[in-house]
């Protein structure tokens, strides 16, 4: 079967690529820049890509973009939403993630090839669901964040994640597309790509030994989010939306697993600030499980990101 990949060579879509090629499906991958080798080479050294790898330019603000990557596709994942801007979050970050998955999901309607769109969602898209957040509070699915809420908290990147589900649910239903989503909270393990992913770079600094800031974070392999995207895929019955969360917890916990796990490293035991830590919550995992996945544990994540690292020789 083909399959389409948007954001085709980012942390988690090299991965749903590479394990892709590995289940056989011949896969085109849409980037922005396949003229940069540190974008596109990874991508073309995976096992298959010789034989079953097509890359596609497209940009997720230009209309019809996608339209030629998609046609004759039996899945498309579309992975591809900025994760970081520097002056203009409208422009930076809304933009390309609320306009382009709709500019995706026009090319889905336009070709009948189409059986299922795996949209790569957020736990941010869950999260500021005004409700409380306290250690007996279990987040699932059935959470929407609040857009007035992001705003106001002037969480944007959250914002976006919230706004380009909420238009993709209102668009699939209009358009009769089967859309699954996925919701990873922040993703860790190795990376494909040669340069060191926004959602990995704060396990670096704290091994660089930066105090730990006193907030709290749910942790997954970046392997179990490619095959939940996969599974969703290609389960018949998979539907509506995935939490993909193996632990939530204080960073100073983190902090103490990778004193643990590498003695040797200087990593710093003090928080940014004195105030009382932030209190944790729980994830479902009943959904994710339901798809088959089996969690890494973040102990096993955590050192593979370390040695990854160390291959690359950022440590
Ligand atoms: P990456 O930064 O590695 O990948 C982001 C992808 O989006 C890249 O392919 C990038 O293309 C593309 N992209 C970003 N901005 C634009 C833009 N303006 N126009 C076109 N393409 C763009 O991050 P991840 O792999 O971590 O993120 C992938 C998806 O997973 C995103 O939707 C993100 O929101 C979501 N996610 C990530 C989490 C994490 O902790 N990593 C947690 C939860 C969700 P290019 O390579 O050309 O820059």
């Amino acid at each position: 079967k083909v399959v389409c990949v948007i954001g085709g060579s980012g942390f988690i879509a090299s991965w749903i690529v590479n394990l892709l090629l590995q289940r056989g499906y011949t896969v085109r991958a849409t980037l922005r820049d396949p003229s940069n080798p540190k974008k596109v080479d990874h991508l073309l050294k995976l096992h298959g890509a010789k034989e079953r790898l097509q890359i596609f330019k497209a940009d997720l603000l230009k209309d019809g973009s996608f339209d030629s990557a998609i046609d004759g596709c039996d899945g498309v994942f579309h992975t591809a939403s900025p994760v970081s801007y520097f002056n203009d979050p409208q422009a930076e970050l809304l933009d390309p993630a609320v306009k382009g998955t709709l500019n995706v999901l026009q090319s889905c309607v336009k070709s009948p090839s189409v059986k299922r769109v795996v949209l790569t969602s957020s736990i941010s898209a869950v999260l500021y669901a005004d409700r409380p957040l306290t250690p007996n509070a279990v987040v699932d699915e059935t959470w929407f964040s609040v857009a007035d809420s992001c705003s106001k908290l002037e969480r944007w990147y959250s914002l976006s994640k919230t706004l380009a589900e909420d238009e993709a649910w209102k668009f699939a239903k209009k358009n009769g597309i089967d859309m699954v989503s996925i919701l990873p909270s922040r993703v860790a393990g190795p990376l494909l790509q040669p340069e060191v992913n926004e959602s990995v770079k704060p396990i670096l600094s704290l091994i660089n030994g930066a105090p730990f800031p006193n907030r709290v974070f749910g942790w997954v392999n970046v392997k179990d989010v490619a095959i939940a995207h996969i599974q969703a895929y290609e389960i018949p019955t998979a539907s509506g939306r995935y939490l993909i969360v193996e632990r939530v917890m204080h960073v100073s916990e983190l902090v103490r697993i990778l004193r643990n796990l590498y003695p040797s490293l200087q990593i710093n035991d003090e928080c940014e600030d004195d105030k009382p830590f932030v209190a944790t919550y729980q994830v479902s995992k009943e959904k994710a499980e339901s798809l088959g996945i089996e969690f890494t544990p973040l102990e096993v994540t955590l050192k593979e990101t370390v040695e990854c690292f160390r291959e690359k020789n950022i440590l």
